[in-house]
């Protein structure tokens, strides 16, 4: 550490004004998450020199995927939200992939058969043509649709983007329009559990872009899941010259005089660059510079474990169509971080043989849950408690299984895998194993210190669409219309 700090001092007096050709790189992006890879993309499409640094082997973040024997299993993607069908314009997907030059067909992705949302004694379902929500809502709920009706337009003409949006909590907007508690709960489930922060209630922007993005785009899979998106992005690099590096963690971001000059890796190199944007979140991002700020991001108490099954029977066979469950057996729907090691009163159950058309080998039954990293942290100190942690979570996640698909037999199951909020933390390096990231995000990416800055979940915008997103819209910012 003291031979970094003289060489640092040697190599950049703080009394002199940083300059490009003081970098070794125009840009260095730290994490090969969704997001870093757009933004180091779009960088290098501009010719700027980009260093994409990665502490894991494989690209994805948390959205990646991990080899069982012969088998390869998606770990984030349940579903690719903001569909958009081949042809249609001014979409988030179709903006993305423009802005990334990658064209329509090589995504080749197509839609959701149907999802619902599941309370005790009432299912709401939907898919990618709002109009199966509404006469839902006019079924279940006749006295609320008008209400929703404006709800709708109120969020249509909502410009959720705009980085100077001030918080406020969706609930308080959305009761204005929605009164019956039990519909405004079965709204907001899929839109909490699939991106937000905050227990129980969500910034009205973030709920904006969740409402969008799922109940009015949909949700859609590309063929071969997960590496499909992660292979288009690792060709594009390739392509536009992304300089990328595996096993090669960022040990410390080097600051000199208020400024983000460079990084140290795990392997003892300096590297220098005039813009350092990093994807490894808020908390983290300003833990790797050494330096003590006022800001002081929280961690996100949001994590999940998710249950994994390969059947010879493919959820059809059993009866069962619909593409992904946001179960719940309260009354009402508990979005937080549980007491016990999960929560198994809810779950979201996905069944990616149930997109338009199916390209896997067998069945494959997805159980996400809530959880809570610390008693998953404690738990793991002891390995057979760990063990025997992580079966229980399979069987209640058979039990929820087996309530959709009474047919749903131990005697089909040819593989199961359990992982938990340490396994998040473990390959992804998100403090507390937090899947959302920080309830505090910065909105323009900015953080303390001149030239570093955030892109993907903590700038504000995730899932696998949102966050790059977020990448692109980060590096236009900071990296191409200058510091
Ligand atoms: C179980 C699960 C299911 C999900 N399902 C969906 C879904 O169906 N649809 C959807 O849209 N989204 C889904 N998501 C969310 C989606 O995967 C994430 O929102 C998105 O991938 C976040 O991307 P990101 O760019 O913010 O960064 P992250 O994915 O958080 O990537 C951060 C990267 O930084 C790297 N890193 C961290 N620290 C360092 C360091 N010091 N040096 C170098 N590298 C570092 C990490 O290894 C990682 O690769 C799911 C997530 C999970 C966990």
């Amino acid at each position: 550490m003291g031979l970094l700090r003289e060489e640092r001092t040697i190599k950049l007096p703080l009394s002199r004004e940083f300059t490009a050709k003081d970098s070794e790189y125009d840009a260095i992006v730290i994490g090969a998450g969704m997001s870093g890879m757009a933004a180091a993309i779009r960088l290098a499409m501009f010719d700027k020199k980009v260093l994409l640094l990665e502490k894991h082997v494989i690209s994805g973040g948390l959205n990646s995927y991990y080899g069982r024997g012969k088998r390869q299993l998606d770990v984030g993607l349940h579903a690719l939200t903001n569909f958009a069908a081949r042809g249609e314009r001014r979409k988030p997907l179709t903006k993305l992939l423009k802005q990334l030059r990658i064209p329509y067909d090589e995504l080749e992705l197509y839609g959701q058969f149907e999802s619902q949302v599941s309370f005790p004694g009432i299912n709401l379902r939907f898919s990618n043509d709002i109009e199966l929500l509404k006469s839902e809502i006019s079924t279940h709920f006749p006295s609320q649709i008008d209400g929703f009706n404006k709800l709708l337009a109120k969020i249509e003409s909502f410009n959720e983007v705009a980085l100077d949006n001030e918080t406020i909590m969706a609930k308080d907007v959305v009761s204005e329009f929605i009164q019956d508690q039990k519909l405004l709960e079965m709204i907001f489930c899929p839109l909490l559990i699939y991106g937000s922060a905050w227990e129980n209630d969500m910034d009205f922007s973030q709920f904006v872009i969740m409402f969008k993005s799922i109940f009015l785009e949909g949700f859609g899979r590309p063929r071969g899941g997960v590496r499909k998106i992660i292979d288009l992005l690792l060709k594009k690099m390739e392509e536009s010259g992304v300089e990328c590096r595996y096993r090669n963690g960022v040990e410390e971001i080097l600051i000199e005089g208020g400024r983000a000059v460079g990084v140290k890796t795990t392997r003892g190199e300096v590297l220098k660059a005039k813009t350092i944007l990093s994807c490894a979140g808020y908390p983290e991002t300003l833990a790797l510079t050494n330096e003590k700020t006022s800001l002081n991001p929280a961690v996100g108490k949001m994590s999940f474990t998710e249950t994994l099954f390969s059947l010879q029977k493919r959820p059809k066979e059993l009866g069962l169509n619909q593409t992904i469950i946001f179960h719940n057996e309260r009354d009402h729907y508990q979005y937080q971080c549980p007491q016990t090691l999960i929560d198994p009163k809810s779950a979201v159950l996905c069944f990616p043989n149930n997109f338009a058309e199916d390209d896997y080998q067998e069945g494959i039954y997805r159980v996400t849950m809530m959880a809570n990293y610390d008693k998953w942290k404690s738990a793991k100190s002891d390995k057979d408690q760990y063990k025997s942690e992580k079966d229980k979570v399979l069987n209640e996640a058979k039990r929820v299984l087996s309530h959709y698909m009474p047919r749903f037999s131990q005697e089909d199951i040819i593989f199961s895998d359990v992982f938990s909020p340490t396994t998040v933390e473990r390959y992804t390096g998100h403090f507390g194993g937090c899947v959302y990231g920080s309830t505090d995000k910065s909105r323009d990416g900015s953080t303390p210190f001149k030239g570093l800055y955030l892109c993907g979940t903590d700038q504000g915008f995730l899932g696998i669409i949102g966050s790059m997103l977020s990448g692109i819209s980060m590096a236009n910012l900071h990296g191409l219309m200058g510091q």
